[in-house]
């Protein structure tokens, strides 16, 4: 039907459109990024399905993006000849929040402009963001492919409602107008328009055109021209060499392929040659995404193979326990019709994924060894991602393992700060284990009994309150050749750290103790495997310990919750 309709928006689109013209107006300039953001992906959507039907392209093969303004209306027209969409997709697309992690997202908000901007950036702003300088958004498209009688328009004025109606488009892809918001006019502009493209998306692989606009003849006249030009270079930013990347260039390459609002907290560009030749440029974001813990996650890496975009998402490229690294690999071997089957048997594949978690990991090590802050930050944020990696990834286990931080006893604070070397730098004079506690908080590992003996002996215990830690030592075994020993495990050996002192002490307390010790085993009988008199505890009056083979008492007490 021709007929307009009227839709409303989902309860969170409200909620979230009004909070992006409040929070975000400090960064008005966005938007622009984020339509031109949205046009380059569409472009990569239909150069991807193109490959098998190139008559998606209908005689028009020149992908491009197109920037235009017109003063006495008072819009700015961004349009696409890319992929587009149908009017399910339009309803899909852009009147709801499918996104995964969206109920957190809204759980997260505090009404405080600041935080909630912050948050807003996190969950990424897209094409909402129209309408933080628009009071009406006019976007009408067209798949790739289907009748010129197919296209749809759009249409909003950014409250509760939109309108949708069939029209015709003669070409495929989207245009979308905004009309601007009183005391916008500064954005009609050639110039201001132009600086913003140059400084968001110069690193759009497809030219971003605009007119000519005024230029000095020969005489010192005006000319005014209507000839396009590309305003951005219109190269795919990793195909470039390093020296002519700025670090703003990085940063905006960033936002556009991670969808996020938040700089990154560094990256990896690099060509590799050999057996396999790509070029990854990989980043660590600096905040974890709202999705990191949701199975149904989507993002990823975006595959590329020789500039034209395959697919994003793919497990196959990265491993879960880096799942928050965000970038390109654009391969030079690659069949360009590999798919999610072919990719989830390919050996090169497995060559390019192993090449680049070793470039992460590289990266990782470098911050941790230059940046120290830097490297709390990303701790602070990935730590317990990054150790599922323990477990999971053998060739690597060793890098992984240093780059591990933990609290310890021998630190003041609840910063997760020691590693593993540190540790072993500091043991005592005959140690020979790296002694842990595991528990649910700081304050119950700081305060148990079972660190006694370790105080009083001055031996540094690390303290380890990640539900994933039980996880780490249960395959890490052992360090530098130095093993892992939980200090609530077994009959406590002390080893050299024993003195002869201690060896006399604890055969008195077995004697003056044996008659409680028979009394108390007695009372308990089959809930205990043994009772024992011990020197470990110095304050406390007794303690349970764990069999040296048996779950901990922390990891038995994290499967019942977990209802095992
Ligand atoms: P994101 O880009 O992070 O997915 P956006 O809010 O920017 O989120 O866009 C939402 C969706 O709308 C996109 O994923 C895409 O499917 C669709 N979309 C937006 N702009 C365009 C466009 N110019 N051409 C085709 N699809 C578009
Ligand atoms: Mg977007």
């Amino acid at each position: 039907s021709a007929q307009k309709e009227t839709l409303g928006f989902q309860t969170e689109v409200k909620q979230l459109l009004h909070l992006m013209i409040h929070s975000l107006y400090s960064n008005k300039e966005i938007f622009l990024r984020e339509l031109i953001s949205n046009a380059s992906d569409a472009a990569d959507k239909l150069r991807f399905e193109g490959l098998a039907k190139p008559e998606l392209f209908e005689n028009d093969a020149e992908l491009k993006i197109t920037v235009s303004f017109d003063k006495e209306a008072r819009t700015i027209t961004i349009s696409d000849n890319g992929i587009g969409m149908s009017r399910d997709e339009v309803i899909a697309n852009i009147g709801t929040i499918a996104k995964s992690g969206t109920k957190a997202f809204f759980e997260q908000l505090s009404g405080d402009s600041k935080k909630d901007a912050n948050l807003i950036g996190q969950f990424g702003v897209g094409f909402y963001s129209a309408f933080i300088v628009a009071d009406k958004v006019s976007l009408t498209t067209r798949r790739a492919g289907s009748n010129t009688a197919e296209g749809i328009r759009w249409e909003s004025q950014g409250e509760g409602e939109y309108t949708l109606e069939q029209v015709e488009k003669a070409g495929r892809g989207t245009d979308i107008v905004l009309h601007l918001k009183e005391g916008e006019d500064e954005l009609l502009a050639d110039w201001a328009l132009k600086r913003i493209v140059r400084t968001y998306s110069d690193h759009i692989s497809i030219p971003i055109l605009m007119k000519k606009g005024s230029s000095y003849g020969e005489n010192g006249e005006v000319i005014e021209s209507d000839e396009l030009e590309a305003v951005n270079a219109a190269s795919a930013l990793w195909t470039r060499s390093k020296s002519e990347i700025s670090d703003e260039q990085y940063t905006e390459f960033y936002k556009h392929v991670a969808h996020d609002f938040t700089d990154p907290l560094a990256w990896s560009h690099a060509r590799v040659e050999g057996r396999q030749e790509y070029t990854e440029l990989l980043y660590i974001p600096a905040r974890a995404p709202f999705d990191m813990w949701d199975r149904e996650r989507k993002q990823g890496i975006k595959l590329y193979v020789r500039r034209v975009f395959i697919m994003e998402d793919s497990d196959k490229l990265m491993p879960q326990y880096l799942r928050f690294v965000r970038g390109v690999i654009d391969s030079n071997d690659l069949p360009l019709n590999v798919s999610r089957e072919i990719l989830q048997e390919s050996k090169d594949i497995d060559a390019i994924r192993a090449g680049c978690v070793k470039k992460v990991l590289g990266l990782l090590e470098d911050l941790a060894a230059n940046q120290t802050e830097k490297y709390a930050a990303f701790w602070k944020e990935f730590g317990q991602v990054l150790k599922e990696g323990v477990g999971e990834d053998h060739a690597n286990k060793e890098r992984i393992a240093k780059l591990l931080r933990f609290a310890s006893t021998a630190v003041d604070g609840d910063e997760p700060t020691v590693s593993l070397s540190d540790y072993i730098g500091r043991m005592k004079e005959g140690q020979d284990k790296i002694y842990f506690i595991t528990a649910d908080t700081l304050a119950a590992a700081r305060n148990s009994p079972h660190l006694e003996v370790f105080k009083k002996k001055g031996v540094e215990v690390l303290l380890l309150t990640d539900r994933v830690d039980e996880w780490v030592v249960g395959s890490l075994f052992e360090f530098d050749g130095k093993s892992l020993q939980s200090v609530a495990k077994g009959a406590l050996d002390l080893g050299a750290l024993e003195d002869e002192a201690d060896k006399e002490a604890q055969k008195q307390a077995e004697e003056a103790a044996k008659p409680l010790v028979e009394k108390v085993q007695s009372a308990l009988g089959d809930k205990v495997k043994e009772v024992r008199a011990t020197v470990r505890l110095t304050d406390s009056p007794a303690c349970l310990v764990a069999g040296e083979h048996d779950m901990s008492a922390h990891l038995e007490r994290m499967l019942k919750a977990a209802g095992q």
